[in-house]
């Protein structure tokens, strides 16, 4: 159930202790009510619930809990439940898709709720942070392509931390958290350290981004694989034979700075000249922004575009099913027309 109650300015009873309720009163705090806690149900005399807008019972029926709803009822005033904090901490690692909001998933939502803190990344979905995780402190660790803000040991640092003053962090990345996301190296530094850590994967901008821009990544007939590789150092031959051999869609992710050297690769390994390519920058922004070419155009396009991180690059046939799904077939003929003559 959801209740749409403005409590800005109205006082609201939070029965339960200090430790258990710690996260419901700072939710309730964020909401702009005036809370006063009381520890114990049997307290909540008719004195203390007069005139409140909610009284909130955290954690089990203890034995008050009878008394409680009676006491509310007579003073007509609402009684809700909220679980209890966890009493240790725990860290939350979660994938918050490729930045639109309604792809973060419901866990996701329901974890960034409960959470005391929040080390978000640059490529998360950082603009409805402050709603959607109201009690939490909100810690940018992101970083941007050659700065990083806060080194990899920092953050499982920081993870393990806040998890052990007993606060429920969660750690917000974009996309999915085990795709290029060093994720599995911040859940073994948990591990490491006795910290519970629960893995929320997410949507992938491997697969979402291409879809943002009407690029299906398979296509019956046309391509039955997709390879997601990382473009952040360029690849050796040996991998471009590889990929080339496959015969299927590539999927680059971080790929923008060494596109030169992975059309001229795939190029050498024997990949036709004429395969579309696509850049697509930032999906899901208001400046999302597709650029198309062939094998052999595309880093004249790409650079005549001024192209930049992030984006996801697309190699295979899907790219001319995607643009002709969206009438752009022309478009691309063009380009690839343009740069023969
Ligand atoms: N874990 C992430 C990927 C992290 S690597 C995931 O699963 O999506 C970071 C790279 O992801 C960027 O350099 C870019 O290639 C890609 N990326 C992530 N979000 C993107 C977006 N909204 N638009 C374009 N590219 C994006």
């Amino acid at each position: 159930m959801h209740l749409d109650i403005d409590l800005a300015d109205r006082r609201v009873i939070v029965v339960g202790t200090e430790q258990t309720s710690r996260r419901v009163v700072a939710r309730y705090r964020a909401a702009g009510a005036v809370v006063d806690r009381q520890d114990d149900a049997a307290r909540c005399t008719q004195a203390v619930l007069d005139g409140a807008a909610l009284a909130v019972l955290v954690g089990d029926p203890s034995s008050g809990a009878g008394m409680l709803r009676e006491a509310c009822g007579r003073a007509g005033v609402l009684l809700v439940r909220e679980a209890a904090a966890l009493e240790a901490g725990t860290v939350t690692l979660i994938g918050g898709g490729p930045g639109a909001l309604g792809l973060l998933t419901l866990d996701a939502a329901a974890a960034l709720r409960e959470a005391d803190v929040v080390l978000y990344d640059r490529l998360a979905p950082t603009e409805a942070l402050a709603e959607l995780a109201p009690a939490a402190e909100l810690v940018d660790v992101g970083k941007l392509p050659g700065h990083h803000r806060v080194p990899q040991a920092g953050i499982n640092d920081l993870l393990v931390r806040h998890a052990l003053a007993g606060h429920h962090v969660v750690r917000l990345k974009g996309g999915d958290p085990f795709v290029f996301g060093r994720g599995s190296e911040e859940l073994a530094a948990c591990l490491e350290a006795g910290v519970p850590c629960r893995v929320i994967p997410g949507v992938s901008s491997a697969i979402s981004v291409p879809a943002a821009a009407g690029i299906p990544v398979t296509h019956r007939g046309v391509s039955h694989l997709f390879t997601v590789v990382s473009g952040h150092a360029p690849l050796s031959d040996a991998e471009h034979e590889h990929l080339a051999g496959l015969g299927g869609t590539i999927v680059v992710l971080m790929g923008v700075s060494t596109l030169p050297q992975l059309v001229a690769g795939l190029g050498r390994a024997g990949m036709r000249a004429d395969m579309p390519v696509a850049v697509v920058e930032r999906g899901y922004s208001a400046s999302q922004r597709t650029t198309a070419g062939t094998l052999s155009s595309i880093v004249t396009a790409a650079g005549a575009a001024r192209c930049q991180s992030p984006a996801v690059l697309v190699i295979g046939e899907v790219v001319r099913v995607g643009l002709d799904l969206q009438g752009g077939a022309a478009q691309l003929a063009r380009l690839t027309e343009s740069l023969a003559s």
